[in-house]
């Protein structure tokens, strides 16, 4: 394994981390966000996630879930591979605190991109409630034994659980559901 990032969980196909992740880690957050442990480091997501905090109960239950642990999401646009819509990886623990990075497709439409954020943020709930997870090993570790393996490969094996497939759907009816009463 090259880096931290060697082991993340995706919604579908391959994709190449590289070690900028780290740098990430270490970068300032944007103070103006509005929960803290959600740091964008896009500002074109701060649509989504207000978008996403107005039109989606459960996306607002996991956003203010995800305050009461030690987790830290960043999240970032970006152009992923082959049909790849999001992922998350494991960055690095620190001083009590853990970090993840979630990347979402540029390029999907506000509802998609609301809708797949909900569905990273559920496994970002799901690292929070396995204290065992300190780093992409152990988080694999922990997702064998409650996820299931949607591609192993040399380099990165993928997960996901059925609870964030549900996550994502439940929240993309929510945010159709919202439309319709408008
Ligand atoms: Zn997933």
């Amino acid at each position: 394994m090259r880096c931290l990032a060697g082991i993340v969980i995706v919604h579908a196909a391959r994709a190449v981390l590289s070690c900028i992740v780290i740098t990430l880690a270490t970068s300032a957050p944007i103070r103006a966000d509005p929960a803290p442990r959600l740091r964008l480091t896009d500002p074109r997501l701060r649509l989504a996630v207000a978008a996403g905090r107005q039109q989606s109960p459960l996306f607002r239950t996991l956003t203010n879930q995800l305050e009461a642990t030690d987790v830290v999401v960043y999240v970032q646009c970006a152009r992923l591979p082959g049909h790849l819509a999001g992922d998350l990886s494991f960055m690095t623990a620190a001083a009590g605190v853990r970090y993840v990075l979630v990347r979402i497709g540029w390029d999907l439409p506000l509802p998609r991109k609301i809708a797949i954020l909900g569905h990273e943020l559920q496994h970002a709930l799901e690292v929070a409630r396995s204290p065992d997870i300190v780093s992409a090993r152990t988080m694999a570790a922990a997702y064998e034994r409650f996820g299931f393996v949607k591609s192993r490969g040399p380099e990165r094996t993928e997960f996901d659980t059925l609870a964030a497939v549900d996550a994502g759907a439940t929240i993309w009816r929510e945010l159709a559901e919202w439309d319709d009463g408008e």
